[in-house]
Order: structure tokens, then C-alpha cells, then sequence
């Protein structure tokens, strides 16, 4: 008999009619031959009433006690789902984390699920009864209830669905899918029928708040196919899986970050290892970096900026203080008033030009741009926050992300065919660990050469000329980096094929003599290091250690990108396959 796992987040159980009808829900699943597993939030804003009744206590409770108190939330509906499941004449029963066997490490408020037992869930579904599993809870080895941060139903709901090898893990919400951006500030966002792990990973962190990020890192590591749905309507919804809704598209979704803000250290002394200075002081804290770039030095002194989450900024600002003195450079500036914008689609790895769309659509908003990462299969720029919404509409009219694509094949068929791959008793024993960092592979590009264009001015439509001009010669550009500006000046880096160099420096020669700027740089043969896997971005720290190791055999990063699935430094040619060694041994403990 199938197994049918599906979650109910706080809106969806509100108050005592919307708990009835998730059960009739549940109900419905189970008269229809499956068994059924519902995972259960905290009614409505039960959670936030708890965190503010802890605040009135003290302004530091401690972790223990506060997932205890968190996680009485979920326990009040479970109990009221079972009952509503019995009132309508079928048998439930209410479990906890610590019940069903929800082990975690000790990590209070920000669990990492160890191992799950499937005995107890089993026993109950075969002998007829709607398990009802109190989501975003767990216990750690010596009993004590932890919690799996905020949001974090979506995690066991989709823990819950791989070790139990369901079929698909449906998550009732209050939104009825997953949109191409915010519908809130574009109108015009389409519903997806369809998103693949990596896209929806990357739009998350990006800014797109749906889903608890760490529960699609499960979803794809086990395979579970996640269909995202409205708990007041019937409308299809989305589905979360490996394939996207079309190759054909360069994107699938745009985002906006919520609150950004900017840091740059200046002067940095540019030798290996000193940005691993300024790196490890933020990962000791704990705090994830986001959009590193670091212009390629000049006269011995390298520019660091890299954005982090607002409410981080203090933290932050004492980390760069003691790495400033440490290094001797010159200081460091912030602005928390920037905003990231991003575009993710899988297609755009094999297509060109989706780069310098987006730039061009920018600066004819005369929009500038301050700072440009990108990754396979993510751009992301940053700009001044009062544009951000603009920004935003304007990407997703360019890429007529409110266009519905064509009718793909049936993937759905593909992607529970896969999942049959394993038994559930092989997931189970791999679940050992589940949470940790998981690094796929690592990978060396030899073939890409790079152009670095210097003080080039900080205008609107700088980087849109630049590519514009490439694109046009036909040379595929895959690497960008925009480093933060001074006085008015930014650096742009980029990577082209070897053999195309030549012609790239030509028209970045022309165009700098153009617009009155230094000769470009360039470096004829780089090597590209690949670090992907899952997880690379909730678990910090981890550019610190690619860093930390590559400055260790004196190898300088001249360029880096990080996004959730993938980190890439861009390191002289001559140094790649020392690179590489010193990267696989780095990480031998987590490679697969
Ligand atoms: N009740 C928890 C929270 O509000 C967990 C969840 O809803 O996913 O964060
Ligand atoms: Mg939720």
C-alpha cells in the first residue's frame, strides 16, 4: 500500500474548522488506499505568540527551554488533529518527535535531524490508524527536546516521506504553489507546475520564502517528490523535483532579498590567505556570506565585499574590525540600505546571453548595478534597495516569466520510477547523517582564460555595454564578478574560452580606450574549481575552508561565486591540479 505524507502548516490549522478539514483531508487519502502520515505545524501564529511570552521573561532564554516551550505548540495540534480524525469516525493517533524517534543532534533551536525510527509509524499505519506526527521537533540523545528552527515542519514532513519511501510529500499551505517571483510585488507571477530541487534551493536562498530550505536539501538527497499546495483550494499546485518545468527557458524565477546589507574591506593585502582571515572571523560566528567578491588586486591591495542578512551587520562589523587589524588594511565600509536581485533556471547553464539581458534591462531603468556574482545556474546583482521591486518587475517581464511554457513530458513517472531505486529500509540506513554537508564532487575547468576590466566608471549600463559587445562576437562568457566600486571605479571580471580570449581582450581593449579607462588585465589560462553538493550554504563556513585550504599550499583566488549547490574559485592555470588535490583532501570526509 502507498504511504501518503502530507503537511499541514500553521495556517492550515488555524482554528478548530480549518483542523477539520485537513482531517477530512487525511481522511480522503486514506479512503482512497494509502496509508497516511499528516506532520502538523503549531496553529497559526502559536509559535511567534511563545517566542514573544519567552521575550517578556528574558531577552536571553535559554536554548533548552525554549525549544521546549516551541514545541508544546505542535503538541496542541496533533491532539486536536487526532481528535478531529476520530470525530469523524476513523483512527488516529497523536505522536511527538521524541515518540516516533526523531533523533537530533543537540543543536538547540537549529536541530539537525540524525536518525528516524520507522517501527513506531509503521505498527500504528498497519493496523489502521492516520498517523498525526507533531512536526519541527525532535530529541537529542539525552532526551532533551530541540526544535529545527523556524519553519522547520517542512523538514520532518519531508524526512518523514523519504525514510517511510512515500510517494510524494504533499505540503498544504496557504499559498497554492511555488511563483516565478513575489506575487505580492509582481502580479503578473505565474504559478509553476513544475521546479527542480537545484532551482528551487537557489530561489529560496535568494529571497523566495516558501519552503524550509533545508527540507528540499532532503528532498533532493532521498528523492522525494514535493508537491506544494493550497489548503483552501484544489488547485494543482507545484511540484518540487528533479527535472525542471522546461529545459527550454533560461529562467525559471526571480528574486529579491529580503534584507541585505553590503560590507567591503579595503586594502586588503592581496596574498594568499589574507581573505581567509577576513572569512574565518565570520564563519567562527556563524554567520553565512553571501555574494563574495574580491576585485583582482591592484599595487599589492585587494577590495573584499560580500553581503550578509541585516540583523547580522553588528556581528558582522566586530568580525571585520578585529580581521581590518589584524591585516593591517585600510578599513571597511557598509551599506545596509542595498537589495540582491536574482534570476535561477537551469536552462541558462547551456544558453547564452541571459547575462547581459539582464544587465541591459537594468540600466535602461538607469538602475546601477554594484556588485554581480554569478553561477551556473543563478545571476544575482546587487543594487540600491529603493530599486529593488522595480528591478524586480522589470527581470520578470524581460524573461516573460508570466508566459506558461509548453507542456512538458510526463516527468512525474520519471521521478517515482528513480525513487524506486532504493527500498525504504536502504534509505532508513542512510539516514544516518542525513543533515550533514554532502559534497557531490569536485571538478577542475582548465580551458577559460580571464579578462578583468579596471575602473571601469560605476554607471547604470556599464556591465550591459560590456556584454552586450561579447555576446554579440559570439563568445560565451561564464564566469561573472563585479566588484564592489571606490571612488566611483569598479573592477569587472570575467571567463571566456581560451580560445577566445584573444578577441575578448580586443573588444575590452576597444571599450575601455572608449570610456577612458585602464587597459584590461588578463590571465590566459585559469583554472575553474568546482566544489557542489547539498547543503553548502546552511552549513557556514564552508568558502572559509576552501580558503583556508588553498592558501595552505600558497595558491591566491582570484575569483569566487557561491550559491546553494555550488562554490567556484577561479585560480591561476598553472596552479589548477594543485588546486584540485588540495581541495579533495580538504574535504575527504564529506566528498561522496
Ligand atoms: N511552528 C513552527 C514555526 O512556526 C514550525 C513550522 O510551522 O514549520 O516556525
Ligand atoms: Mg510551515
Amino acid at each position: 500500500m502507498s504511504i501518503s505524507v502530507q503537511e499541514f502548516g500553521g495556517t492550515s490549522v488555524a482554528d478548530s474548522q480549518k483542523i477539520l478539514a485537513a482531517a477530512r483531508k487525511a481522511v480522503r487519502a486514506q479512503k482512497e488506499g494509502n496509508q497516511v502520515v499528516m506532520v502538523v505545524s503549531a496553529m497559526g501564529k502559536n509559535t511567534d505568540m511563545l517566542v514573544k511570552l519567552a521575550g517578556e521573561i528574558t531577552d536571553r532564554p535559554p536554548a533548552r527551554e525554549m525549544d521546549m516551550l516551541l514545541s508544546t505548540g505542535e503538541q496542541v495540534s496533533v491532539a486536536l488533529m487526532a481528535m478531529a480524525i476520530d470525530s469523524l469516525g476513523h483512527k488516529a493517533i497523536s505522536l511527538t518527535g521524541a515518540q516516533i524517534g526523531i533523533v537530533t543532534d543537540s543543536s538547540h533551536t537549529k536541530a539537525r535531524i540524525r536518525t528516524i525510527s520507522t517501527e513506531r509509524m509503521r505498527e500504528a499505519l498497519q493496523s489502521g490508524n492516520i498517523v498525526i506526527a507533531a512536526g519541527f521537533q525532535g530529541v537529542d540523545q539525552s532526551l532533551n527536546i530541540t526544535t529545527l528552527g523556524r519553519g522547520g515542519s517542512d523538514t520532518t514532513a519531508v524526512a518523514l516521506a523519504a525514510v517511510l519511501g512515500a510517494e510524494v510529500c504533499e505540503i498544504y499551505t496557504d499559498v497554492d504553489g511555488i511563483y516565478t517571483t513575489d506575487p505580492r510585488i509582481v502580479p503578473e507571477a505565474r504559478r509553476t507546475r513544475r521546479i527542480s530541487y537545484d532551482e528551487m534551493l537557489e530561489l529560496a536562498s535568494a529571497g523566495a520564502g516558501v519552503m524550509h530550505n533545508r527540507s528540499i536539501e532532503f528532498a533532493k538527497k532521498f528523492s522525494v517528490p514535493v508537491h506544494v499546495r493550497s489548503s483552501f483550494s484544489d488547485t494543482s499546485g507545484t511540484m518540487i523535483a528533479a527535472e525542471p518545468e522546461t529545459p527550454d527557458m533560461p529562467v525559471c524565477g526571480a528574486a529579491k532579498s529580503k534584507m541585505e546589507a553590503r560590507v567591503t574591506v579595503l586594502g586588503v593585502p592581496d596574498r594568499p590567505g589574507a581573505a581567509l582571515t577576513v572569512f574565518s572571523k565570520i564563519a567562527e560566528k556563524n554567520i553565512a556570506m553571501d555574494m563574495i567578491v574580491q576585485n583582482v588586486g591592484a599595487e599589492g591591495h585587494a577590495d573584499i565585499s560580500f553581503t550578509v542578512f541585516h540583523d547580522e551587520l553588528p556581528a558582522v562589523l566586530k568580525a571585520v574590525e578585529e580581521a581590518t587589524a589584524q591585516l593591517g588594511a585600510e578599513g571597511y565600509t557598509y551599506d545596509d540600505e542595498v537589495s540582491k536581485i536574482s534570476v535561477v533556471g537551469l536552462g541558462m547553464a547551456t544558453q547564452t546571453g541571459v547575462a547581459e539581458t539582464m544587465f541591459r534591462t537594468l540600466a535602461e531603468k538607469g538602475i546601477n548595478i554594484q556588485m554581480i556574482t554569478t553561477s551556473e545556474i543563478k545571476i544575482s546583482v546587487l543594487i540600491e534597495r529603493r530599486f529593488a521591486q522595480e528591478a524586480l518587475r522589470a527581470v520578470h517581464e524581460v524573461f516573460q516569466l508570466d508566459k506558461e511554457p509548453p507542456m512538458p513530458d510526463d516527468h512525474r513517472k520519471a521521478a517515482s520510477a528513480d525513487s524506486q531505486a532504493e527500498t525504504p529500509d536502504e534509505i532508513a540506513a542512510r539516514i544516518e547523517r542525513m543533515e550533514d554537508l554532502i559534497i557531490e564532487d569536485i571538478t577542475l575547468d582548465a580551458t577559460q582564460a580571464r579578462v578583468t576590466l579596471v575602473g571601469v566608471a560605476d554607471v547604470p549600463g556599464l556591465a550591459a555595454q560590456v556584454f552586450d559587445e561579447i555576446a554579440e562576437a559570439g563568445i560565451v562568457v561564464d564566469m561573472i564578478v563585479q566588484s564592489f566600486g571606490r571612488k566611483g571605479h569598479a573592477n569587472i571580471s570575467f571567463t571566456v574560452p581560451q580560445e577566445d580570449l584573444d578577441r575578448a581582450l580586443k573588444l575590452a581593449g576597444e571599450l575601455s580606450a572608449a570610456i577612458g579607462c585602464p587597459p584590461p588585465r588578463s590571465c590566459p589560462r585559469v583554472a575553474k574549481l568546482s566544489v557542489f553538493g547539498v547543503g553548502m550554504k546552511s552549513h557556514t563556513g564552508l568558502s572559509a575552508r576552501m580558503f583556508r585550504s588553498l592558501s595552505a599550499v600558497g595558491i591566491n583566488v582570484d575569483m569566487i561565486s557561491t550559491s546553494e549547490v555550488r562554490i567556484n574559485v577561479v585560480v591561476d592555470g598553472r596552479d589548477g591540479d594543485r588546486a584540485l588535490a588540495a581541495l579533495r583532501e580538504e574535504f575527504a570526509d564529506v566528498l561522496e
